[in-house]
């Protein structure tokens, strides 16, 4: 991509009332644009990233097995009231009215929905176990929605259904969840603490959130200071010991990325979604969900990989892999050319800054500010020795790399 042709303005200052600082980078890198409180837009750098962010979640939901389908966000009261949630999630419902006086929810979550997709379709035991995800629009009616994509109104989340025979594979499954959560949290450069959490109106018996430790979090949980006990503060209460080690706890704040829910019954019996067993007797389809909010991940994201000077994207969320920077000269054009043309033909995502009537400091700011992992500069004084400047976002160091060498070591490095 030319960056000249990007359509994106970078700011000097985010907004004034921006807590958050990934809310602050986010507005500033021109990824996200605020339309009304809680509401975004993602730019196409902040699409970018969150499409690498979809990429990763979509693949290890298949891992398990899951398939993928789209339910409508629109949702009738009379499959809410089967459950008795369209008293009790207002708020944060949604409620509108159709031209004929229907009312509707804006779904803030699905469990209804697809309870009832599959109470239709699933007859025996043969059919089960059987699970499902989407990665769809979300809303929330929320009460107060500051600290950008950290708490909005409307947002893209991944939610994942099992439906299974008996408690023990749904159980077997749930943990299973609980790992591949691990590992997109893992690609997406995040270090995580799994907490039991209260299963609040989603209901069920147990439930585990995934918390990302950052000074911004409006949550907090005790975390062990030797071994890897978390837990939530409210399950908890005032002890001060870890039941793992005997070591001191520590209180801190954090963020949730990811929240899991064994629903056992709830739902299949509310929507009488049975299957017929080996037996030939009829059971309930024991269930579980398992939620992710896009969006908020990728604040999560900006709010532990930042400096003073910007965002430092880990590589595999990253909106592109390498930033080529020309500056000044002839032959530096012609030779960066050259190279941006040689990194689109070996499949690197490149951002070539071709801007003309920008200055080099101007430049440069704007690389660290956007945060691409390498940072490629061309000048006549690296071209002198046949090589290019290489330095990673994340470092200080700047490494002078051949020409001929350069497309073999970043693609060992991307
Ligand atoms: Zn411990």
């Amino acid at each position: 991509m030319r960056q000249s042709k990007l359509f994106c303005k970078t700011k000097k200052e985010g907004f004034k009332t921006a807590e958050a600082i990934s809310h602050r980078l986010l507005i500033r890198g021109d990824f996200i644009d605020q339309l009304a409180s809680g509401v975004y837009s993602f730019l196409p750098l902040g699409k970018r990233v969150h499409r690498k962010i979809e990429r990763i979640i979509r693949e290890e939901m298949t891992a398990l097995g899951a398939q993928e389908v789209y339910l409508p966000i629109l949702t009738p009261k009379r499959l809410w009231e089967t459950t008795g949630r369209w008293e009790k999630i207002d708020p944060p419902l949604f409620k509108l009215k159709d031209r004929h006086r229907k009312e509707f929810g804006l779904g803030p979550t699905h469990e209804e929905v697809i309870t009832e997709l599959v109470r239709t379709r699933i007859k025996s035991y043969r059919d089960l176990p059987l699970y499902l995800f989407q990665i769809q629009a979300k809303f929330r009616n929320e009460m107060r929605s500051t600290g950008g994509l950290l708490r909005v109104r409307e947002f893209i989340m991944k939610d994942l259904y099992s439906f299974d025979r008996e408690k023990e594979e749904a159980i077997t499954f749930y943990k299973k969840v609980k790992r591949a959560y691990f590992r997109i949290f893992k690609r997406c450069g995040l270090k995580v603490v799994c907490v039991k959490a209260d299963p609040g109106t989603i209901g069920g018996e147990l439930s585990h959130e995934f918390m990302v430790l950052s000074d911004t979090g409006e949550d907090s949980v005790l975390i062990c200071s030797k071994c890897d006990f978390g837990t939530n503060i409210q399950k908890f209460g005032k002890k001060k010991t870890c039941p793992q080690c005997q070591n001191r706890l520590i209180k801190k704040n954090c963020i949730e990325v990811g929240h899991i829910f064994y629903l056992a019954e709830k739902y299949s019996r509310a929507i009488e979604a049975n299957f017929i067993d080996k037996k030939g007797k009829k059971n309930k389809i024991i269930m579980g969900c398992y939620g992710i909010g896009l969006g908020r991940l990728m604040a999560s994201i900006v709010e532990v990989h930042h400096d003073e000077k910007g965002i430092i994207w880990p590589i595999e969320v990253a909106p592109f892999q390498v930033h080529l920077i020309p500056l000044s000269g002839k032959k530096v054009e012609s030779q960066s050319k050259r190279l941006y043309q040689d990194f689109q033909a070996k499949g690197i995502e490149v951002l070539f800054d071709d801007r003309a009537d920008i200055t080099p400091g101007e430049k440069f700011a704007d690389a660290d500010l956007i945060g691409i992992p390498f940072r490629i500069v061309v000048s006549e004084k690296t071209l002198k020795k046949d090589s290019v400047e290489v330095k990673k976002r994340s470092e200080k160091k700047i490494k002078l790399v051949k020409i001929k060498d350069l497309s073999r070591s970043l693609i060992n490095l991307c």
